[in-house]
């Protein structure tokens, strides 16, 4: 088995369109955290010409922008044929804009204050969505996993899992970042109701480690396992 690449190419490239700096950075650094590309502006009038410049994967766009409402970015956006799917954020939790948001071609709503699981939840969602069978395959630098057909490939070479360990790897791969607790990785395989085979759990981690990269998999002493993200800036695959 090849060494694990770091590479970006499942990256997914996305604008954030928000004026409030604090929040902004916030929402920034957690997309970046689960490995999309993110173009940050700050105002409407850019996020329309980013729009127009750019192919983007999905928008995250405020409703309070300065120079031109985010209700009007997304009416021009859509105008201009931009199909990309759009998240609207917005402090305003009315039926009568939440509806407006949808017609104006939003393919998504949140109400502000949000949590931002549930906006990297939302959005997951909108790729699968919008990008059918291609968002069943998991990527992380040289593995892929794919979500339907339940196979794994490194290096573009099957790879030969239980189908636990398929579980323990999708679950720490979705959750890039997140330290995923060892009951929590127990609950996904086994159910809620199990009894904990407690070292059945390290089995499954050793030989993950075994099949993929020894660094594949980190332990955080006292809590569980993480897969760290992979560094920005580092080349493609292969
Ligand atoms: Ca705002």
């Amino acid at each position: 088995m090849g060494i694990l690449r770091f590479g970006r190419s499942g990256s997914m490239r996305i604008l954030l369109v928000e004026d409030d700096e604090l929040l902004g950075g916030g929402i920034r650094d957690a997309l970046e955290r689960v490995r999309y590309a993110v173009e940050w502006v700050r105002d409407g009038a850019l996020a329309l010409e980013a729009m127009r410049d750019t192919n983007f994967d999905l928008v995250v766009l405020d409703l309070g922008l300065p120079k031109m409402d985010g209700m009007e970015v997304l009416r021009r956006a859509r105008e201009i044929g931009a199909a990309v799917p759009i998240l609207v954020l917005s402090a305003r939790d009315t039926t009568v804009h939440r509806i407006g948001g949808l017609d104006a071609g939003a393919d998504d709503y949140m109400v502000k204050p949000f949590d931002v699981d549930e906006l990297l939840a939302r959005l997951r969602a909108l790729e699968r969505r919008t990008r059918g069978a291609v968002v069943n395959v998991i990527r992380y630098g040289s593995i892929a996993i794919d979500t339907q057909a339940l196979t794994v490939t490194c290096d573009a070479r099957p790879v030969e899992l239980q189908r636990r360990e398929f579980m323990v790897l999708r679950k720490l791969l979705e959750n890039q970042g997140t330290v995923m607790s060892r009951q929590q990785l127990v609950d996904n395989i086994y159910g809620w109701d199990s009894d904990l085979e407690s070292n059945a759990l390290d089995v499954h981690i050793h030989n993950l480690r075994r099949k993929f990269h020894p660094a594949l998999i980190r332990t955080v002493r006292g809590v569980g396992y993480v897969v760290d993200p992979l560094p920005a800036g580092t080349p493609l695959g292969d």
